[in-house]
């Protein structure tokens, strides 16, 4: 059987339905990420990660409604493990070894909490961290992966394979415009999870931070960390107070979230997603009528001895309400 060139599992990675791939090397994600998302764990026999991205469409980006965005975000991670586990098997056809790497799943015997699926459910820390060593993106201020094409409206999935072929290279550009030249993904955060103050003039790789806790509020509002907080507080009640939260809107929320959003669970916010400029796709999405109404009087920085704040608007939907 003839030997799969890079060319031929792009080819078929976009039939599967993937708008982008990469190859990345385990030993040098292993090198950068932390001991409970090295894949060396996973396998040390796979040694090549395929890290494959699907484009969120420009009408979900574009659209008001967060309750419809949360379902078609998560309409779209199950298209990805769905299309991953097609290119395995193809892969394996022509002899090649593949596992599938979960974009969203959480192995809580690690972890205590989803945090790490944050910020917008984009995908794991791995996955996150391995498009990034692949070049498909680059870091933004939110640790968010931003890509040339499609800004940070991806969600990314991943097989791990025994691939003998040359990996790629990161880029060498950052493609985030940095907090005081931009400071869009931080003003529209509903949980003021990413930076709103730095030093006058510091350099992206110093600011780009994320809140995590605060994240998940929004972007998993009903995923396992609430799911938790649910429980302890209704067996923690007594009498009416008990009975109101188990008939609360909650609770269904939270079967919804079970039974129907499934990976939704965890695409609740992708506010820093949608304002992002980076990307061929940000002009048609930020034409959105929508998008127009985000920052009506535009993004607001107040500067003080030495440093640089910029305004917090918060999303349409809070202000709204
Ligand atoms: S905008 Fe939403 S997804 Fe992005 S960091 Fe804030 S809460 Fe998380
Ligand atoms: S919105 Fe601006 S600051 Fe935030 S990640 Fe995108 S380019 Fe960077």
């Amino acid at each position: 059987m003839p030997t799969l060139t890079k060319d031929d599992i792009r080819a078929q990675a976009q039939t599967c339905g993937f708008d982008l791939i990469g190859f990345a090397s385990t030993e040098r994600l292993d090198a950068v990420l932390p001991v409970e998302d090295q894949p060396s764990t996973i396998s040390t026999t796979l040694t090549t990660l395929l890290v494959l991205a699907k484009h969120i469409p420009n009408g979900v980006s574009g659209a008001l409604d967060r309750r419809q965005k949360q379902f078609s975000c998560g309409q779209i991670a199950q298209v990805i493990e769905t299309a991953s586990r097609e290119l395995g098997y193809w892969l394996e056809q022509n002899a090649v070894m593949a596992a599938t790497v979960p974009a969203l799943f959480v192995d809580f015997t690690r972890e205590t909490s989803a945090a790490a699926n944050t910020p917008a459910g984009q995908g794991s820390r791995l996955l996150r961290a391995a498009a990034v060593e692949s070049g498909l993106g680059t870091w933004g201020l939110n640790n968010a992966v931003l890509t040339s094409q499609y800004g940070p409206r991806v969600y990314f999935g991943g097989l791990l394979t025994n691939l003998a072929l040359v990996q790629d290279s990161p880029l060498e550009k950052e493609l985030c415009l940095g907090f005081e030249a931009c400071g869009r993904c931080a003003a529209i955060c509903p949980e003021k999870a990413i930076p709103l103050r730095a030093a006058a003039g510091a350099d992206l790789a110093s600011v780009r931070s994320l809140d995590e806790a605060a994240c998940l509020k929004s972007a998993h509002p009903f995923g396992p960390d609430a799911f938790v907080e649910h429980l302890k507080a209704t067996f923690a009640a007594r009498g009416a107070d008990q009975k109101k939260l188990i008939d609360s809107t909650s609770t269904r929320e939270l079967w919804q979230n079970l039974a129907v959003l499934r990976q939704g669970a965890f695409t609740g916010c992708m506010e820093c997603l949608q304002v992002c400029p980076v990307g061929e796709d940000a002009a048609a999405v930020q034409a959105s009528p929508h998008r127009l109404q985000d920052f009506p009087a535009g993004i607001r920085f107040h500067r003080e001895a030495g440093s640089i704040a910029v305004e917090s608007v918060g999303p349409q939907w809070r202000r709204h309400a």
